[in-house]
């Protein structure tokens, strides 16, 4: 079929859609930076004049800025778009240096979110360094569908430990250990954590935070015969399936993450 210029015109279901990427779309979009709030000196939350009503916790955007690579950053929170960044690299050096009034890109919202696991009251959500970022996220939706979540904050140092006072704002119990015991019962958040299972006082784990630290909950899900939602990282290119970038244990984390669940056998 033709149309009068000559060219090929397209049914109306294969026309080519602009913005196949979810509400962003493919190419990164400019969101204006509202507010930036220091949480310590390595990390810092940015607000952003942007809303991403249907995005789950769990979920994250690329981010980008002119001149330096893409990377993923969690959502800490949809309405308004709010992501918590550790100063690491280039890239999220950068960001520090903006301000109010400043851009940052975003294309996403990408990969699979946590969700409300069937049958279980007592999540038990645990976060290490800047993985805490999305957990007062998840506990909303959690709190929202009746569930009675208690958080787990596990950092290196008192310095290290971010994210507190917006769960316990939800009414959420916070645990809070540290390696040098700087602030909290000292030691490794996983701790606390088998304790809680152990009394039968969780049915569920969620966790955000270093591979060791998921690694650890995924063996204390399986000890406890509970189930676990687990998010991993990897260092991501497309975020859409293609590049193979984010593969870890056989998944493409961007597509098939990067909220896992545990196997429980
Ligand atoms: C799904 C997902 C969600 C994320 N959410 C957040 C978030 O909410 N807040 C946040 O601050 N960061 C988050 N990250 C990590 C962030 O994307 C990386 O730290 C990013 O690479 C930083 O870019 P950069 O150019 O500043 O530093 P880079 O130069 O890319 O990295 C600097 C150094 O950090 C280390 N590093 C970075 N990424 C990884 C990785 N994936 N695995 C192991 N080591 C790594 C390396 O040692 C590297 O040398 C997330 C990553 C994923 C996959």
């Amino acid at each position: 079929m033709s149309s009068p210029g000559g060219r090929p015109h397209l049914p109306v279901e294969c026309a080519p859609r602009l913005r196949p990427g979810g509400p962003f779309g493919l190419l990164p979009r400019p969101l204006t930076i509202r507010d930036v709030r220091r949480e310590n000196s390595r990390t810092a939350t940015f607000v952003l004049d942007g809303e991403l009503p249907e995005a789950k916790p769990g979920q994250f955007v690329m981010v980008w800025l002119p001149g330096h690579e893409e990377a993923p950053f969690s959502l800490a929170y949809h309405c308004p778009v709010t992501l918590t960044i550790a100063a690491v690299g280039p890239l999220t050096r950068a960001i520090h240096g903006l301000g109010p009034g400043e851009a940052l890109w975003l294309r996403g919202p990408y990969g699979r979110p946590f969700g409300v696991e069937p049958e279980t009251e007592r999540p038990l959500l645990v976060g290490g360094g800047y993985g805490v970022a999305p957990l007062a996220f998840l506990a909303e939706h959690l709190l929202a569908a009746g569930r009675r979540p208690a958080a787990f904050v596990g950092g290196r140092t008192a310095e290290d430990i971010i994210g507190v006072a917006r769960l316990e704002d939800l009414g959420v119990p916070v645990v809070v250990t540290t390696e040098d015991g700087s602030r909290g019962e000292a030691g490794l958040v996983t701790q606390p954590v088998g304790r809680f299972l152990a009394r039968g006082e969780g049915d569920v784990l969620y966790g955000v935070g270093p591979h060791g630290m998921l690694y650890a909950l995924a063996r204390l899900a399986r000890a406890h015969g509970v189930p676990a939602q687990l998010s991993w990282e990897a260092y991501m290119g497309c975020a859409v399936g293609l590049c193979g970038m984010c593969e870890h244990d056989g998944a493409l984390l961007c597509v098939e993450g990067p909220v896992r669940h545990v196997i429980l056998e």
